[in-house]
């Protein structure tokens, strides 16, 4: 989903500098040792997007402008995450750039010493925007593309002309000389133009280029049938992929993760739940992970009501699956267990009904074959090829 970089030698510190007393932290329990500190934080601004993706992974339920922190709640926020030892925080959304406080919450993160990286449509900035943030010392720009063929990009976001408006976006960023990632979200009806979207990579001069098959939660897994991709579509995709990173070279890195309905074996969700990341909503609830809020009959804590520190050493929603203890078997006896931590649990519930079993994607599952059998047939071409769109208003308030 994100790029996660390390941060530049020269910022790495251990306190927060030359805070405003307002700003400062409240007292909090000491975190145990035995709980590292997160490495990255995603912040979720907002929920408002000018696009309607019919894969975006925000919750069905989005957050409204009148519940999102206020710039003050933010920055409090950013300075929790530079005591607790985070090292990167990544702007996102919804889309992040219709918080019109969103300079002052870069410069604030780049005060506090974190590496900053801005994940966008583009489609929400003008130029001098975009370069008050370069100002206020935005290190990274993650930029998603709906497609490669300008007409298909306006059926998949909904937005006329949304093409226009992301490759002057991309010219500014290049301009600017500020490292950039494209992000190429792929399903079964842009699947095909992968080369397509590979040569757009190359020509906006992108660092790297992330070829990220949907994941399906929220509004992509009420989409699952129009998007599914087939075994067929997969593999062509992964040779295109597999030639690009041999042509490209030393020119562009390219991520690709093969989807967890394809695959033998899951990934290492967030790198295990409560192990380095943590998700904070525009309201300021705290998750593990953005799709966490879909487990039944778990509470997620607000930063509003308890310092980040003791949430995340101490809340139950961390606790609950961090580690192995929880696991049961075939996770438990596993020797894959500190490597995948059990893949995702979100995939898990929405499989199994049980957020704690092994994730399906697991050739070891007892579930695996039923969410072979998933996808075969929701990748049904001739089954859905119409959207349900995300809708919300993008009107700014702060
Ligand atoms: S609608 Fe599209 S651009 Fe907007 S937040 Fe969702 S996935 Fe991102
Ligand atoms: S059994 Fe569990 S720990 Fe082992 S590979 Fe499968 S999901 Fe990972």
């Amino acid at each position: 989903m994100t790029e996660m970089r390390s941060k530049p030698a020269s910022t790495v510190s251990g306190g927060v500098p030359d805070l405003a007393p307002e700003q400062l932290p409240l007292p909090v329990r000491p975190v145990s040792p035995s709980v590292e500190p997160p490495l990255a934080a995603l912040l979720e601004l907002t929920h408002r997007c000018p696009l309607q993706c019919p894969y975006c992974s925000n919750p069905l339920e989005m957050d409204r402008v009148q519940a999102e922190l206020t710039t003050e709640e933010w920055c409090r926020v950013i300075s929790e995450l530079a005591m607790l030892g985070a090292l990167q925080v990544h702007f996102s959304g919804g889309e992040p750039t219709v918080r019109q406080d969103l300079v002052d919450l870069v410069r604030h993160a780049r005060e506090v010493g974190f590496y900053t990286n801005l994940i966008t449509s583009g489609a929400a900035i003008t130029r001098p925007r975009f370069l008050a943030l370069i100002d206020a010392g935005l290190d990274h720009v993650q930029l998603s593309f709906q497609d490669a063929e300008p007409n298909s990009a306006v059926r998949i976001s909904h937005v006329p002309n949304i093409q226009e408006k992301k490759l002057a976006f991309a010219g500014w960023v290049r301009e600017s000389g500020t490292p950039l990632t494209v992000n190429a979200v792929i399903h079964r009806q842009n699947i095909d133009h992968i080369d397509a979207m590979i040569d757009l990579a190359v020509k906006l001069h992108a660092n790297r280029l992330e070829v990220a098959h949907v994941q399906y939660y929220g509004w992509a897994l009420a989409n699952r049938a129009a998007l599914m991709p087939s075994r067929a579509q997969l593999e062509f995709v992964t040779e295109r992929v597999m030639d690009a990173r041999e042509r490209y070279r030393g020119k562009l890195v390219i991520d690709y993760v093969v989807p967890d309905y394809y695959a033998h074996q899951p990934k290492a969700c967030m790198g295990g739940w409560g192990r380095q990341f943590l998700n904070i909503t525009p309201s300021g609830k705290v998750l593990p992970c953005h799709a966490a809020e879909t487990i039944p009959g778990m509470t997620f804590p607000s930063v509003r009501e308890q310092p980040l520190a003791d949430i995340w050493a101490h809340a139950e929603a961390f606790q609950r699956f961090r580690g192995t203890d929880w696991m049961p078997e075939p996770c438990r006896g596993c020797d894959q267990r500190e490597i995948d931590w059990g893949g995702c649990r979100c995939q898990a519930l929405a499989i199994t009904g049980d957020a704690a079993a092994a994730d399906p994607a697991c050739a070891k599952s007892s579930w695996h074959a039923a969410m072979q059998e998933i996808a075969a047939t929701a990748s049904d071409a001739s089954s859905q090829t119409d959207f349900r769109y995300r809708r919300m208003a993008a009107a700014p308030k702060h």
